[in-house]
C-alpha cells in the first residue's frame, strides 16, 4: 500500500535526517529502489516526472506496476509514489491514477497565480489523503525539457506558499538539476535558514541532490531539509555499469545477452547508489 508523504516528512522533519526521493523509469529501477528501502528499513520516495511516466506508458501503468510490486516483495516500509514536477493538469490525472503524493511546479507563474492554483490543488489533494510539494523559485538545469536558471526563492514567496497548506515545500536556493558545474556556487544557506525561519514546522525540499558535497547536504538537514531529491546519480550509476558489462564483452559469453543478466550489473549499481544516499541522509532504519 501506498502512504502520503506528508506523516514521513514530518517525522523527518522532527528527527533532522531526510528522505530520499529517488526517481524511476522503469521496472528494474523500481525494484531496486524498493528493495534497497526494505533492506534498510527506511522510508521511501519513488519521483516519477511527466517524461518519465510517459515513457512508462502512463500513470495507471506506474500506479499498477508500483502497488502490485510492493505487495509481491513483500515490502513493508512506508512508501510514497510522488509526481516529480507536475503541472496543474496532471496532478490531477495522477491523483485520479492512485499516486499518493504530487509536486505542482507553479514556480514559472506568476506569485498570485502559483497561489491561486496551489490552494485549488491543495483542497483537491488533501481530501483524498494526498500529499502536495509546492516550488518557489526555478530550480536550475533541466529536466523533461523544463530549463530553471537557478533562482535564489524569496522567503516571503516561499512563507506565502507555505501558508496555503501544502504540505512540503522546495525552494530554490542555488541548487540546480543534473550534474554541477565546476564554477557552481554553492547553497544559499542563509536563505534556507530564512525560510525555515519563516515556515517552522515546514519539511522543506532540497532537487538536484546529485553531486552535492556531503558537509553541505548535512548542513541542509540541520536546517530544516527532510526530502532530498536524486534522480541523476542512479542514471549515472546504472549507465556505468551497463557500459563495463558490454565493453567487458559479457553480453557476448553464453547467455550474456539474456536482459536479465545484461541488466544485473546496472541494477546492483542503482541499489548501491541508493543506499549510500539513504546513509548519508540519515533514513536508515527511520521506517
Ligand atoms: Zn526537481
Amino acid at each position: 500500500m501506498l502512504v502520503s508523504a506528508k506523516e514521513m516528512l514530518q517525522k523527518a522533519k522532527a528527527g533532522q535526517y531526510a528522505v530520499g526521493q529517488f526517481n524511476i523509469n522503469n521496472l528494474e529501477w523500481t525494484k531496486a529502489i524498493l528493495q534497497t528501502a526494505q533492506e534498510c528499513n527506511s522510508p521511501v520516495i519513488l519521483g516519477v516526472s511527466e517524461g518519465a511516466a510517459k515513457y512508462m506508458s502512463g500513470y495507471n501503468t506506474v500506479v499498477g506496476m508500483v502497488v502490485n510490486m510492493i505487495k509481491d516483495l513483500n515490502i513493508t516500509v512506508p512508501v510514497a509514489l510522488h509526481l516529480d514536477h507536475g503541472s496543474f493538469d496532471h496532478c490531477y490525472k495522477c491523483i485520479e491514477a492512485g499516486f499518493s503524493s504530487v509536486m505542482f511546479d507553479g514556480s514559472h507563474y506568476p506569485i498570485d497565480e502559483n497561489v491561486a492554483k496551489t490552494k485549488q490543488l491543495v483542497a483537491d489533494a488533501n481530501a483524498k489523503g494526498i500529499s502536495v510539494e509546492a516550488e518557489v523559485g526555478s530550480i536550475g538545469g533541466e529536466e523533461d525539457g523544463v530549463v530553471g536558471t537557478g533562482d535564489i526563492a524569496d522567503p516571503q514567496e516561499c512563507k506565502a506558499i507555505a501558508d496555503l497548506g501544502i504540505d512540503f515545500l522546495a525552494a530554490g536556493i542555488g541548487n540546480i538539476h543534473g550534474k554541477y558545474p565546476a564554477n557552481w556556487a554553492g547553497l544559499s544557506f542563509d536563505t534556507l535558514d530564512e525560510i525555515q525561519k519563516l515556515t517552522g514546522d515546514m519539511p522543506l525540499v532540497l532537487h538536484g541532490g546529485t553531486g552535492i558535497p556531503l558537509e553541505m547536504i548535512k548542513k541542509a538537514i540541520s536546517l530544516g531539509v527532510a526530502k532530498i531529491n536524486v534522480n541523476t546519480e542512479c542514471q549515472l550509476a546504472f549507465a556505468d555499469a551497463t557500459r563495463k558489462y558490454i565493453e567487458a564483452g559479457k553480453d557476448l559469453e553464453g547467455k550474456g545477452f539474456d536482459p536479465r543478466k545484461l541488466l544485473a550489473p546496472g541494477v546492483e549499481a542503482i541499489k548501491a547508489s541508493v543506499k549510500e544516499k539513504m546513509e548519508i541522509f540519515g533514513s536508515i532504519g527511520k521506517a
